[in-house]
């Protein structure tokens, strides 16, 4: 395993899901590319992890979470999560019913 891993996230963050994740072992700059630069080789291995639905959940639940999750990029889940917001207000109320 070289380097630090994307997952190597503090213990009380850490779920069972993650011994599972395709990208243990690589090398941890592959889910971080510098400005401009494609992450060609994280968003390869992304594609075929088992684990990605739940790895993309996390990511999606942690606004501090730099890098490369689940083969999206930090833009990518601000996006999501906006959409998620304006869905969630978009929903009609359940209180009074
Ligand atoms: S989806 Fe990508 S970043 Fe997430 S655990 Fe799998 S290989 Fe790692």
């Amino acid at each position: 395993m070289g380097g630090r891993n994307p997952h190597k996230v503090p213990a009380e963050m850490n779920v069972a899901w993650m011994t599972k994740a395709a990208c243990r072992g690589f090398p941890t700059e592959w889910w971080f590319p510098e400005r401009g630069e494609r992450a060609t080789k994280a968003l390869f291995i992304c594609e075929a992890c088992p684990v990605r639905e739940q790895c993309r959940q996390f990511a999606l639940s942690d606004t501090a979470l730099h890098g490369i999750w689940a083969g999206g990029t930090e833009a990518q889940r601000r996006s999501e999560r906006r959409r998620r917001r304006k869905k969630e207000r978009a929903r009609p109320s359940q209180e009074g019913t």
